[in-house]
């Protein structure tokens, strides 16, 4: 049962975002740069963030690790690319909410990435799915890069 359900959930479209992931790589010039890490997976992502005049204009990740973290990441840095990092801060809340209960009150600012709302069935990957968008806050309060 919860493998066929996890198969779904691959199948549709974190697989897709995992094998094509948009925004991978790095920034030449990131204003705000983060790694951080899943031990409990072995994921790692490293996040790089551009802001100017205090919006995110883009957003990069690198790293390895399983399909769930890498389409998170996928997601994540599709969705926040043009909000400030006030609403940045909203989504990461949301996002958490969502896969952890399943649902979550203000989804709708999630986007495309609310999708993974399914991993709130399989407990032991919510920190795969959480990882990218715990990098995007902690990039903008820690992250900040200095010349
Ligand atoms: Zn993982």
């Amino acid at each position: 049962m919860a493998l066929t359900k996890l198969d779904q959930l691959y199948r549709q479209v974190i697989l897709d975002e995992a094998t094509h992931p948009r925004h991978h790589g790095k920034l030449s010039q990131p204003t705000h740069t983060i790694t951080v890490r899943n031990p409990s997976c072995g994921d790692v992502l490293t996040l790089d963030l551009q802001v100017v005049d205090g919006v995110i204009q883009a957003a990069a990740f690198a790293g390895s690790g399983c399909t769930i973290s890498q389409a998170s990441g996928s997601l994540m840095t599709d969705q926040i690319i043009g909000q400030t990092p006030a609403t940045v801060s909203r989504m990461v809340e949301t996002f958490s909410t969502l896969v952890i209960d399943g649902q979550a009150a203000d989804e709708a600012l999630l986007g495309d990435a609310a999708i993974l709302r399914g991993v709130h069935q399989f407990p032991a990957r919510i920190k795969c799915a959480t990882l990218a968008w715990k990098a995007a806050a902690q990039a903008l309060t820690e992250g900040a890069q200095h010349d």
